[in-house]
């Protein structure tokens, strides 16, 4: 494991704690040559001064623990080598906003990194609680931690949840808002992708898309078909319709 101890020596001699040697294991094939670079520039640019073990490997990306000053971060880095890259492909060309993305595998995950940062920033901004997004270099994105000592908020399919009613409702909002302010529909809404505390967060918010993409009345149906199953389980939800309507408000 020669490579990863000069990996390791080179971060650290910029300065970056790394608070987890056990983490080693997983950097196998994330810490490629492109993401060591775009690493790099985000530690010399001082927004990551410590990184931590891993919090999620998907299939598409890795998240890592990170902290800026003792402000606790996730890094998010998405795999250049990703299976599903040809998936992205759809939901990048109809989303005005990166259509002209064409080109390399890389080009593509560039943009699709760009383009949760984009996302995440619309949804803060109309103060939906996402994690707020930082910055972001080639395949990786910074943004705030949602958790508690190193720990992230359990997603919602783990989480005690006492009111299921009461959080169907934010959740709903949430999408309402996400759909009527921040002119987005999320396209992956699901337990996974809710993180709960106290309330609910949304992330992973890669896919989602302007609502002038083609395929977004289908995406929001999706969404909401996903979120009727799981909380029909635990508690009475309107008819699928209904929410629909309220959502786009027609
Ligand atoms: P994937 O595309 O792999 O599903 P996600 O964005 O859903 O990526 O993140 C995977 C997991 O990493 C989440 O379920 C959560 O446990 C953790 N995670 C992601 N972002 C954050 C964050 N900002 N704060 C805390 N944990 C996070
Ligand atoms: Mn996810």
């Amino acid at each position: 494991n020669d490579e990863y101890e000069q990996f390791d020596r080179e971060i650290e001699a910029m300065g970056v704690r790394i608070k987890d040697a056990d983490a080693v294991k997983v950097r196998d094939d994330v810490f490629d040559e492109v993401t060591l670079m775009a690493l790099y520039k985000l530690v010399h640019k001082k927004l990551i001064s410590a990184i931590g073990g891993p919090i999620s490997t998907g299939k598409e990306a890795n998240v890592f623990y990170g902290e800026r000053d003792g402000l606790g971060l996730a890094i998010k880095i998405y795999r250049i080598q990703t299976a599903n890259f040809k998936a992205m492909n759809e939901y990048l060309a109809g989303d005005r906003r990166f259509s002209s993305v064409r080109g390399t595998r890389k080009a593509l995950i560039f943009a699709w990194t760009k383009k949760e940062y984009s996302n995440l920033a619309r949804a803060h901004e109309v103060g939906i609680p996402v994690p707020e997004p930082l910055a972001f270099d080639r395949n990786i994105l910074l943004m705030t931690f949602l958790g508690e000592d190193e720990v992230p908020y359990p997603q919602l399919r783990n989480a005690a949840v006492e009111d299921y009613g009461a959080v169907y409702g934010t959740i709903l909002d949430y999408i309402k808002r996400l759909y009527q302010e921040a002119r987005l529909v999320h396209a992956d809404l699901s337990e996974y992708n809710i993180l709960y505390h106290e309330k609910p967060y949304l992330i992973d918010m890669g896919q989602a898309v302007t609502l002038d993409h083609p395929r977004a009345p289908a995406f929001l149906i999706r969404d909401v078909k996903n979120l009727n199953r799981y909380f029909s389980r635990y508690c009475d939800v309107p008819d699928e319709e209904e929410v629909l309507r309220a959502i786009t408000g027609t």
